[in-house]
Formats: C-alpha cells, sequence, structure tokens
C-alpha cells in the first residue's frame, strides 16, 4: 500500500520541482518584463485567398527575455492567465495595437487595415472589459471597425454568465468578434446565433492534414458550409503549401494566414510588407 512518504515522494519528483521553479521564474520574469517593456506586438498578415492581399494582421504578444532571449507566447500566456498577468498584458497589447494603427494610418493614407486582438476567456471576467475597449477606442480616435477581437470557443460555453454579459457588451459596441481555433472546442452551435459573430478561424491541425487526409478535408468542407448558411467569414490558419492554399481556395474559403503568406513580422518588417503590397 502507499505510505504518506510514498505520496511526498511522487509531489516532490526532482522533474515536478524544475516545473514548479520553471513556473515560478516565469512568473517573475513576466511581471518584470511588463514593467520593463520588454513585450512587443509581432503581426501576421490575414490575406485575401483570391487576390493575394491582406486584409489586416493578427496582433501576437512576444517576450524577450534579456538573459533568456525569446519566450514563447505557448509558454508565457498559460501562465499569464494562472497569475492574472494576463489582464494588465492584454491592455498593453490592445493599446499598443492602437498606437501602431494610427501610425500606419498616418503613413499609408486610406488603406483599410483591420487588427486583429487575441483575448483570452480570463480578459472577459473583468466587468469593465467592453467599457474599456470602447473608452480607449474613442480616446484614440479609432472605430470598432478597425479591429476584430479573436476568443476562444471556451469564452462561449454557456456556463461562464461573467464572459456572456461582456460578450454581449462587446456586441452592443458592434465590435466584430472571431472565434479563434475553431473546431477544437465545444461551443453549442446554437450560441453562433446569439452573438453577432463576423468570423471562423479553422484551426492550423485541420489545415495541417487538409490535402492528405479526407476526414480532415471533409470537417473543413463542413464549417465553410456552416459559415457560408451563417453568412460568417472564415479565415484559414496555418497555411503552410501552395497546395494547401489552392485547395482551400477551390473549397470556397476566402481568407486565410500562415507561413506560407507571411510570419508574424516585427512592426518594421510589417510596414515594409503593406508598403510592398499595397503601394506598387
Ligand atoms: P493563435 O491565436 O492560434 O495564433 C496563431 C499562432 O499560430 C501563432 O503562434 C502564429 O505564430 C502561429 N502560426 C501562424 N502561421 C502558422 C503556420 O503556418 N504554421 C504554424 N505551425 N504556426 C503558425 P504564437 O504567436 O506562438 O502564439 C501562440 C498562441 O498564444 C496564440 O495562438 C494565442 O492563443 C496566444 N497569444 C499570442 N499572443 C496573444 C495575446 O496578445 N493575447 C492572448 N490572450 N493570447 C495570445
Ligand atoms: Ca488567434
Ligand atoms: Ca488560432
Ligand atoms: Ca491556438
Amino acid at each position: 500500500a502507499k505510505t504518506r512518504e510514498d505520496k511526498r515522494y511522487i509531489l516532490f519528483e526532482p522533474s515536478m520541482q524544475a516545473i514548479i521553479a520553471e513556473r515560478l521564474q516565469l512568473e517573475t520574469n513576466l511581471r518584470q518584463a511588463l514593467y520593463q517593456g520588454h513585450f512587443c506586438n509581432y503581426y501576421q498578415p490575414i490575406v485575401n485567398l483570391s487576390t493575394g492581399h491582406p486584409v489586416g494582421f493578427e496582433v501576437l504578444a512576444r517576450l524577450h527575455n534579456p538573459e533568456q532571449g525569446w519566450i514563447s507566447p505557448e509558454k508565457f500566456i498559460p501562465v499569464a492567465e494562472e497569475t492574472g498577468l494576463i489582464n494588465p498584458l492584454g491592455w498593453w497589447v490592445f493599446d499598443e495595437a492602437c498606437r501602431q494603427l494610427k501610425q500606419w494610418q498616418k503613413q499609408f493614407l486610406d488603406i483599410p487595415l483591420v487588427l486583429n486582438i487575441n483575448v483570452s476567456p480570463i480578459q472577459l471576467k473583468q466587468s469593465n472589459f467592453a467599457n474599456r475597449i470602447r473608452e480607449t477606442l474613442k480616446k484614440v480616435n479609432l472605430e470598432v471597425h478597425h479591429f476584430k477581437l479573436e476568443i476562444t470557443e471556451s469564452s462561449l460555453l454557456e456556463n461562464f454568465p461573467v464572459q456572456t454579459e461582456q460578450l454581449f457588451k462587446l456586441s452592443s459596441i458592434q465590435i466584430p468578434l472571431c472565434i479563434d481555433d475553431f473546431g477544437t472546442g465545444f461551443s453549442s452551435l446554437s450560441r453562433l446565433h446569439e452573438f453577432p459573430i463576423a468570423t471562423l478561424k479553422i484551426d492550423r491541425s485541420f489545415i495541417h492534414q487538409i490535402t492528405t487526409s479526407p476526414k480532415h478535408s471533409s470537417t473543413v468542407q463542413m464549417i465553410l458550409a456552416l459559415a457560408k448558411a451563417l453568412d460568417i467569414d472564415v479565415v484559414a490558419e496555418g497555411i503552410e503549401t501552395m497546395e494547401q492554399l489552392e485547395f482551400l481556395r477551390d473549397l470556397g474559403c476566402e481568407f486565410g494566414q500562415g507561413y506560407f503568406f507571411s510570419q508574424p513580422l516585427d512592426s518594421g518588417d510589417a510596414s515594409a510588407y503593406i508598403k510592398r503590397l499595397y503601394q506598387k
């Protein structure tokens, strides 16, 4: 039979200890990074698949640590969510995106760029979330249609009343909502009627095997048919090859994003990208 000692041994197994230590270290790093300005935004183009023209960018947070170099959001976002740091971080990302968009509007007159902002379910627990979005836009003189908020399917689950309230407020201020990683969660389809959803982003796990797996390609076809019936735009995520692009275009998918078009770019490279594609 297992004794107390056994359990204690299991709990403090070195590998576990190392994981806990790494988490703590990361939490401390995140807190400092916010104060010291070590975060920056990267921008990945979202492209119209028939014209090849970008319609906007997804804003992706990056963390540069002076000692450890670049730290992936796959690592720091979960820690930020667990510690609540996702809230100040999320506002930093949004404020910075507003500043960048103002600069691009000044630099490239009349270019209709839209920025997609990732919003974690934790952020939607803030009772002032929708209000603060509206106030910020008013302050910097930008419109709701300059942005899309990317929320994950878990934000749509019925048993999150606080998030639901914010989603209703967001739709009342008419900021477009986008379901991220669509197909990987369990949101009930009926919820797609409840809030005006502007866009579905098909998770890249489906796109990855779209040309090789009939199961994946029929799932994508089904999502495209659903979106069409509901008059919702579709963005295919993670397009890496010409074959995937052509396959999706033939299925009638209108928008896409992925390394085939461009990696996420820092603001300087994103400016050069806009210049190249719009001003020729
Ligand atoms: P996501 O929202 O699904 O973002 C797309 C991710 O796919 C990005 O990873 C992007 O770099 C990557 N990607 C784009 N094209 C391709 C491709 O062709 N192939 C492959 N394999 N990957 C591609 P990234 O930047 O590492 O971000 C990871 C996740 O971290 C994001 O997934 C998002 O959930 C989260 N995240 C990033 N920035 C923020 C943020 O500002 N706020 C919040 N709440 N979450 C963020
Ligand atoms: Ca996203
Ligand atoms: Ca995604
Ligand atoms: Ca994801």
